[in-house]
């Protein structure tokens, strides 16, 4: 396998191919080669506007991954040696919260790992990756065309072909395709053609830039008792957020030795218009992280880049077609980047795009598949909405987010990236057993996940206590633990299937627990009443009614990992003053 940053221009060497792929980032490169490693013999043509080779480190965002999206790079498509090699390995997601003394980053809560997860990730450098993976889809035969800009599709012409046509060297050109798809991100060509925008209520806003050399937080306080939470360089390796209540700030570093940085951070708290030049994002962090600012400010004259996205998530309503065509990436929808999963959107959404490609090109009838696939990816976005959504009013309170993101692991690691890890994605008896009916575990998996977001925002009023000085790795519980050690085990169906029933077993005593604890300090309810995981809600007369027979009963197991991230102590919590549900 090559590595380099070169990526030269080639011709289309046909009139027709099984599948043009219209942009080429990091969507539309990836399919390219799962499909090109499933069948050497499918002619692909990608068209990619960038006519020049994507510059390093300045190229895009998108460079934290994270277990699903790593597993999909590493093993789906093959490129650990080169991620090994050429990329970062990465030391997970670490948080700080507020703190009293934002400029003592010792002070403040950090949750993250301490040592080495067991499931491998990776910090992207996004251009130098681009650029590999135009180089290795050419060696595997893809035609890939820089400085293509796409103009028109039109589907399903008299012949049975689309027909896309494209700018490229200024002259207008077109070719014919069985399969068309739109990586074109937020472009998205096929959606604003045929109109399957839909609207997504989660406003957020993200600046990013990078910045030339080294950035190590552990350089950042002389602490040593600080230092000594983990290994030294480990830190570094983390994709860091520095948080406050409608904000996070990212730190992450990049195998080309340089970092990226970003604020991302809700209106309704903090304007665009005071983060959306590099001068202003100065300014205002030098307000709301003062020791982010002293120590990047200095490093204004290795600025490499400064972009800004307004409103960055957006919704579709449609991902598939039998008619053979699909949208893949942000062409798609997006979310939000807290937990760096749009990586593993575009694996699943890649996984499921390829397996209809490839059996329709062996004639076989994709119908069914298409629109089952579509309605588990479509509900797959709508599950996760809550993850994010009004969650921003929440990144001030350190005790809930504490909770929150462990929760948040817990439901990733125990569900979907288990199900992706063992194909399970494409299995239409599992998806069938997982979502048929109300009452099927995937749709009780989402019920459970929403109930406690709900019960995260219900939560803030009593939540107001700045902790400081403390250290949580998510493997101080057992239950994470065994999670995260489980996501790349291989199961057959019928196991996968007990596996997946035993983990929401699990969730469900997890969020009794969490509920268990947060109703007895705001509602005082007994610290060992019985709770129905599916009814929690804290109004105090709810509370109050879940003490019933039909609840789950403690686990000592479970209980013993909540008091891990528990920080009041006993009833020293009530309701006060309180402005974020207002
Ligand atoms: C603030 C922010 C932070 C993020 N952080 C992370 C993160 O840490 N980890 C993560 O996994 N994800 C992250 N993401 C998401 C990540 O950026 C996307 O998932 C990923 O870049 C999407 O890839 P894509 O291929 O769909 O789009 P892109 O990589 O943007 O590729 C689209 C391509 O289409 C080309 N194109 C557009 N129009 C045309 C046309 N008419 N003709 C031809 N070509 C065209 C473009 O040149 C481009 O190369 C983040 C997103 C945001 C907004």
């Amino acid at each position: 396998m090559s590595q380099s940053n070169e990526a030269s221009n080639t011709a289309t060497r046909q009139e027709s191919y099984d599948v043009v792929i219209l942009g080429g980032g990091l969507a539309g490169l990836t399919l390219s080669l799962q499909l090109k490693n499933s069948n050497p013999d499918i002619s692909i043509l990608i068209l990619e506007m960038r006519s020049n080779p994507a510059s390093v480190a300045g190229h895009k965002v998108g460079e934290s991954t994270v277990e699903l999206g790593s597993h999909y790079l590493r093993e789906v498509l093959g490129l650990k040696e080169y991620l090994e090699e050429f990329q970062l390995p990465k030391h997970g997601l670490r948080f700080f919260f507020t703190s009293n003394r934002k400029d003592d980053i010792s002070s403040r809560v950090e949750l993250g790992p301490r040592e080495r997860l067991p499931v491998p990730s990776h910090q992207i450098d996004r251009g130098t990756f681009e650029n590999f993976l135009v180089l290795r889809n050419k060696e595997l035969g893809a035609d890939v065309l820089l400085g293509a800009r796409v103009k028109e599709v039109d589907l399903l012409q008299s012949d049975g072909q689309h027909q896309v046509t494209y700018m490229h060297q200024q002259e207008q050109k077109m070719v014919k395709s069985r399969w068309v798809v739109d990586a074109t991100s937020r472009a998205g060509i096929l959606k604003k053609k045929l109109g399957f925008q839909k609207p997504m209520e989660h406003h957020v806003n993200a600046v990013w830039y990078r910045i030339k050399g080294v950035v190590d937080i552990d350089d950042w306080s002389t602490d040593e008792k600080w230092k000594s939470y983990l290994k030294p360089g480990l830190r570094y390796l983390s994709t860091v957020h520095f948080m406050d209540k409608g904000y996070w700030v990212w730190v992450i570093p990049l195998g080309s030795k340089n970092t990226s940085i970003g604020i991302v951070a809700d209106p309704a708290v903090h304007s665009f218009d005071d983060i959306n030049t590099y001068e202003k994002a100065m300014k205002w962090m030098a307000i709301n992280e003062p020791l982010c600012y002293k120590m990047l400010e200095p490093k204004s004259a290795d600025l490499i880049d400064f972009l800004f996205l307004k409103h960055y998530a957006h919704h579709t309503g449609t991902l598939y077609s039998s008619d053979r065509w699909g949208v893949t990436g942000e062409s798609g929808a997006f979310l939000d980047p807290f937990y760096s999963p749009g990586t593993d959107f575009i694996a699943m959404n890649n996984c499921w795009l390829s397996d209809l490609i490839l059996r329709d090109l062996q004639e076989e009838d994709i119908t069914v598949r298409a629109s089952v696939y579509e309605q588990s990816h479509l509900s797959l976005i709508d599950n996760w909405i809550p993850v994010y959504q009004n969650k921003y009013l929440l990144m001030g309170r350190t005790q809930i987010m504490v909770v929150k993101i462990l929760w948040d692991w817990a439901t990733y690691w125990s569900v979907p990236s288990l199900l992706f890890t063992n194909k399970a994605l494409t299995d239409i008896q599992m998806l069938k057993e997982l979502f048929s009916t109300p009452t099927s575990i995937g749709r009780k998996f989402g019920l459970l996940n929403k109930k406690m977001q709900d019960l995260f925002l219900d939560w803030a009023p009593y939540d107001n206590e700045v902790f400081s000085s403390r250290y949580i790795d998510p493997f101080d519980l057992c239950l994470l633990r065994d999670f995260q050690y489980g996501i790349e085990v291989k199961h057959t169906p019928a196991q996968l299937l007990q596996k997946i029933e035993a983990n929401v077993d699990v969730l469900e005593k997890f969020a009794a627990e969490i509920f268990r604890h947060i109703s007895t300090y705001v509602n005082d309810t007994p610290f060992d009443m019985k709770v129905d995981p599916y009814a929690i809600c804290l109004t105090s007369k709810t509370s109050r009614s879940l003490e019933n027979e039909n609840g789950l009963a403690v686990d000592p197991f479970v209980r013993k990992d909540v008091e891990v991230m528990w920080f009041y102590k006993k009833k020293d919590i009530g309701p006060r003053d309180c402005t974020i549900c207002q």
